[in-house]
């Protein structure tokens, strides 16, 4: 699709030069339904125009209610909601201009798939021969042209969510937001239509907050993504960032795996574990941990190296006796599942499947370099 065509899909609804896309701002956010916790308990984010944001967190982390105060669904118990630096806190939703996408489609039955499409711009009294050049356009963007007179129930489930996603952007909105958009769809698919939606969010280049509770999903798709916990954001940051340099062991945990050792003491100079002492890194230790005083150390799998009781470990190293309890080939790499000290701390350092073997039992030591640990707030 040309950059012309994308540019008027993007085209607001007053028929208005395409936005770049909208800045969301939300400045002390909290919806209090009168639970133990508030659902939202104190959200700050700046959403970038044209950004692509994933909302990441457990079930019950306060995701979807974010989303809904984002579109006006639900109503602020405190704190504001901008867009574009305008307090759109007290808007109605259909004023806010927004698509929106959910798991389940939510088409029309009845209608056709054109019509489908063709409705938020009829209920914005968009000219008869605009609404069939844009609904064409749409359609080819989502790549469901030739579909136009099928009604859904002739469609995949694929298929349909694309015929959500072509009506929820049709009409230009200020953002699109989706809430757990595949989570109905099984994993080829999801594959699939994640990378329709990245590449649509290319395309259109309006801002996009997408919610999931899959890692990876938000790892592979985001410009940045903010950890919910609890109703409060962790951390925000890029997906690199998040994995590299996580603040706290809730973000270490939540994205991929980490060998964790809980510190006896305050981060400083050193660190204690299990009798070790270790070297800190400044430029490792989190501010949180700093300031907390609650520190654990975490090391990425990929950054554990196995070397046999004696070894050399190098300069710049730390290193921790363990045990091999565990070596699983996975083709490409292997991964030894390590239990480290008396034996209650259970980690993994990711081999290469060529190396020469460990076997289950075998005492070794583990080292990585004091670069790539992480001391974060617990
Ligand atoms: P997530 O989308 O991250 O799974 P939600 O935003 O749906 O989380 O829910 C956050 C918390 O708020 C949960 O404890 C949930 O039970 C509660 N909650 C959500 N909506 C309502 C509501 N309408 N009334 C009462 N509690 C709610
Ligand atoms: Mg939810």
């Amino acid at each position: 699709m040309s950059a012309t065509t994308s540019t008027a899909v993007a085209a607001g609804s007053t028929g208005a030069p395409a936005r770049a896309g909208t800045q969301i701002r939300l400045t002390d956010v909290v919806k209090d339904y009168g639970l133990a916790v508030p659902a939202v308990a104190g959200v700050s984010l700046t959403i970038e125009p044209g950004e692509f944001m994933t909302l990441l967190g457990p079930s019950g982390s306060g995701k979807t209610t974010t989303l809904n105060l984002i579109a006006g669904f639900e109503t602020l118990t405190s704190g504001t909601i901008a867009f574009n630096g305008e307090d759109v806190s007290t808007l109605p939703p259909h004023k806010r201009d927004l698509g929106m996408l959910f798991q389940n489609y939510a088409l029309f039955p009845h209608m056709t798939v054109a019509q489908n499409v063709a409705y938020p711009l009829r209920e914005r009294k968009v000219p008869k021969p605009e609404i069939a050049r844009r609904v064409a356009e749409v359609l080819e963007l989502v790549q469901l042209t030739g579909r136009d007179d099928n009604v859904p129930s002739q469609l995949s489930g694929g298929q349909q969510q694309r015929v959500a996603l072509a009506r929820a952007i049709v009409f230009g909105p200020k953002a699109l937001l989706l809430d757990e958009p595949l989570g109905a769809l099984d994993r080829n698919l999801r594959g699939a239509l994640q990378a329709e939606i990245q590449r649509i969010h290319r395309e259109v280049g309006s801002t996009f907050v997408f919610v999931t509770h899959d890692q990876e999903e938000a790892m592979s798709l985001s410009d940045r993504i903010a950890l919910f916990n609890n109703g409060r954001i962790e951390q925000v940051g890029s997906p690199e960032t998040l994995y590299r340099a996580p603040e706290t062991l809730f973000t270490a945990r939540f994205l991929g795996d980490s060998n964790v050792f809980e510190l006896a003491d305050a981060p400083g100079a050193t660190a204690g574990w299990g009798g070790q002492r270790w070297d800190l890194d400044p430029r490792t230790v989190a501010e949180r941990a700093r300031a907390t005083g609650r520190a654990a150390l975490v090391v990425r799998p990929e950054d554990v190296h196995v070397a046999e009781p004696g070894d050399v470990v190098p300069p710049g190293a730390n290193a921790v006796p363990a045990t091999v309890t565990d070596v699983q080939y996975l083709g490409s790499y292997r991964t030894v599942v390590l239990s480290y000290g008396a034996g209650d701390v259970v980690g993994r350092a990711r081999v290469d499947a060529s190396g020469t073997g460990v076997a289950v039992g075998q005492p070794v030591v583990a080292w990585w370099r004091v670069d790539r640990q992480r001391v974060v707030a617990r």
